[in-house]
């Protein structure tokens, strides 16, 4: 357990909570009646998730979570330093291994889903993370970001079972899920496109259900570069077949936007 963690467990212990997992800590709006008691729960309960996440994760022990950030907040990947921090309100920057948490975004994502969505989102991006540690990114290879979004709440789903010691609640899942299909969209032809409600929540769930980094392709033995270095013959295939099956994909697409 990192120091913070150790601190804010203490924090939290000393304004009358008593216990000290993951799961416990989503719950605590309920025990805990500290003045400013939204916010200074959803700080503790995001700096407790990046404690337990990095005692489980060794891959993301270097990557540092600034929560609150306040607005201008230092950061490699806004040079000029200028703008408000709206434009990353949770963002992980690959350039110095950052994640910057705004306290907005913290309080609107507790005021609609809980804690648990936001021990979800630190999750997701310290996803990003361990991404970058193992691979990198799919998106730099292939046009689209969406693999590496819906594979981190693959992962985030990993980290939510796995890093602490007892179970959540179906409904922190729910919430959860409930959280990841919000931020989902349908700009299926946008670069940045981050995968439908569903898939965000199928993908964050279905990691929950197999708490391994293995099934969401995100070990070490298993992930999209290694199979791309260890079945050259089939990629080689599967890059010639690309142009019939992204056809039959925007086609599948079409059909399912028509359809709604
Ligand atoms: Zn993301």
């Amino acid at each position: 357990m990192t120091r913070s963690t150790f601190n804010t467990i203490n924090q939290l212990l000393w304004k009358g909570c008593w216990k000290s997992s993951l799961a416990l800590l989503v719950g605590l709006g309920a025990f805990c009646q500290p003045a400013n008691a939204q916010s200074t729960t959803a700080v503790g309960v995001a700096r407790a998730s990046e404690g337990l996440i990095k005692r489980y994760d060794p891959k993301v022990r270097d990557v540092t979570l600034v929560v609150p950030a306040p607005a201008g907040t230092p950061t490699a990947c806004k040079q000029d330093n200028k703008s408000t921090n709206g434009d990353w309100e949770a963002y992980y920057c690959t350039l110095d291994r950052n994640i910057l948490i705004s306290q907005k975004n913290l309080n609107l994502i507790e005021r609609r889903y809980g804690l648990a969505a936001i021990a979800t989102l630190v999750a997701h991006e310290f996803a990003h993370g361990r991404q970058h540690a193992i691979a990198g990114f799919m998106s730099d290879a292939v046009w689209s970001v969406v693999f590496d979004e819906l594979q981190a709440d693959c992962i985030a789903g990993v980290y939510m079972r796995r890093a602490t010691p007892i179970s959540l609640s179906p409904q922190q899942i729910e919430k959860s899920r409930d959280f990841l299909e919000s931020i989902g969209d349908y700009s299926v032809q946008e670069r940045s496109w981050h995968g439908t409600p569903g898939m965000r929540g199928a993908a964050f769930q279905f990691g929950y259900n197999k708490g391994s980094l293995n099934a969401c392709w995100a070990s070490s033995q298993r992930n999209w570069r290694k199979t791309l270095e260890d079945a050259p013959d089939q990629v080689d295939r599967a890059i010639e077949n690309a142009p019939a099956t992204i056809d039959n994909l925007i086609d599948r697409g079409q059909k399912f936007l028509e359809g709604l």
